[in-house]
């Protein structure tokens, strides 16, 4: 059974469902959260609300399912506004989790080339439900009642997320990251991930496309560096960037876009809006600027060639982030970020070898001290003139032990790290 036209990324039969033919200026918000992750977006308020902002096109990317996509489809369609059907997976590739925007596949196929991705995110959804129950017993056996958990559910499969959002509601942590917190050290865990290599292979069989979320970020996901990227690339058919997020300077944003530029990648943009004001609301992208990745999903763009700059300028998206501090402005804040954590990391490397050879070279030196200073064992047991009580210890014949052996004790001692 085929899917219906309205759920096809390249669909190009013309209908009232069939996708719109965008100007370069008309807006788009390609990363958008519900209720059906860790959002509050109603389906419906959604749609209010991207219509009351002019919203032409958006996609909805909850973590790890698709529950709210048809009805926001459904309900972009009366309304004018076309919703792409997406998903933000939790994935894992090289010992870090990367949030990936998958776009295209929607979640009512039944053929046999979107199975393996159904059933990637069906395995997700499962593990997800299994980690919350034992997370809820573990809560509950330390002595913490979680009686909101009802409430916060309001009839949906429970997730970690909605224990440590009852954990909250019930006094028991201040907030999600205590909470989580508290979770793995009752020996829970609240996350959950799949590799990103079966994510992508599965996405592309469904027809589906993959563009990482957020790479500029380090508190969600993981940062991307150019080196970062290259590596992943060399192992890892991804097809783009959200080279344009709610959180971004114009420098993050002229890094992340020539990044995806010279490597032939997609753009895209999104505001990763989960509930009204939280932590924004959804964002009037230009369509222009992600022109390509919307040719994909079927949306045209007119002019956008014309309209797409070669080279991201600071002021060219005026609601970008302005940079905290001046650094920021001179250099692009990520490729900053990666030279001083490099040269951090010379740095301890350096100190580490110099650690080394101080404590080699603080033993050989107290060796050779206390060879050329026998101990008068007559002497140590009685302070001799010149010596004060409680003073510095005493060295042979009553004289003040060397300065430099004691510096040098310390020393191996600070070298050896006791
Ligand atoms: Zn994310
Ligand atoms: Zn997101």
């Amino acid at each position: 059974m085929s899917a219906p036209a309205i759920d096809r990324p390249t669909a190009t039969t013309p209908s009232a469902a069939s996708p719109p033919r965008l100007g370069p200026d008309d807006a788009v918000d390609l990363h958008l959260h519900t209720l059906a992750s860790d959002g509050a977006w109603t389906p419906d308020g959604l749609i209010d609300h991207l219509v009351g902002a002019g919203i032409k096109v958006a996609a909805v990317c909850d973590h790890d399912t698709q529950r709210s996509v048809l009805e926001v489809i459904r309900l972009g369609r009366e309304r004018g506004v076309w919703v792409v059907p997406g998903v933000e997976v939790t994935t894992r590739w090289s010992n870090r989790q990367w949030h990936l925007l998958v776009y295209g596949v929607a979640p009512d196929r039944s053929d046999t080339a979107s199975e393996p991705f159904r059933a990637l995110l069906a395995e997700q959804d499962a593990e997800l439900q299994r980690l919350a129950e034992d997370a809820r017993q573990r809560v509950e056996a330390s002595a913490r009642p979680i009686p909101s958990l009802p409430d916060v559910l309001a009839g949906r499969p429970m997730w970690p997320f909605h224990v440590l959002s009852a954990l909250i509601k019930d006094g028991h942590c201040r907030g999600l990251k205590d909470a989580a917190e508290l979770v793995v050290a009752l020996g829970g865990n609240f996350t959950t991930d799949l590799p990103l290599a079966r994510v992508v292979h599965a996405a592309h069989r469904a027809g589906g496309i993959c563009v990482v979320a957020h790479p500029g970020r380090a508190d969600a996901g993981s940062l991307m560096l150019e080196a970062d990227l290259d590596a992943m690339l060399a192992e890892i058919p991804i097809d783009g960037l959200e080279a344009h997020y709610r959180s971004y300077t114009d420098q993050q944003t002229a890094l992340y876009r020539r990044l995806a530029a010279e490597r032939g990648l997609l753009v895209s943009c999104g505001s990763d809006s989960h509930a009204p004001k939280t932590p924004v609301d959804p964002r009037p992208w230009r369509a222009a600027w992600c022109a390509a990745l919307l040719g994909r999903l079927g949306v045209s763009v007119e002019d956008a060639a014309a309209a797409e700059p070669d080279v991201w300028a600071a002021g060219m998206d005026a609601l970008a982030v302005v940079p905290k501090s001046p650094a920021e402005q001179t250099v692009g804040f990520v490729e900053a970020a990666a030279r001083a954590a490099r040269s951090a990391a010379d740095a301890a490397k350096a100190a580490a070898n110099a650690a080394l050879s101080a404590a080699e070279m603080a033993e050989a030196a107290v060796a050779a001290v206390r060879k050329l200073h026998t101990p008068d064992p007559a002497a140590t047991d009685t302070p001799g003139e010149g010596a004060t009580a409680g003073s510095t210890p005493e060295g042979p014949n009553g004289q003040a032990a060397p300065a430099g052996e004691q510096v040098l004790e310390v020393a191996a001692e600070v070298a050896r790290g006791n």
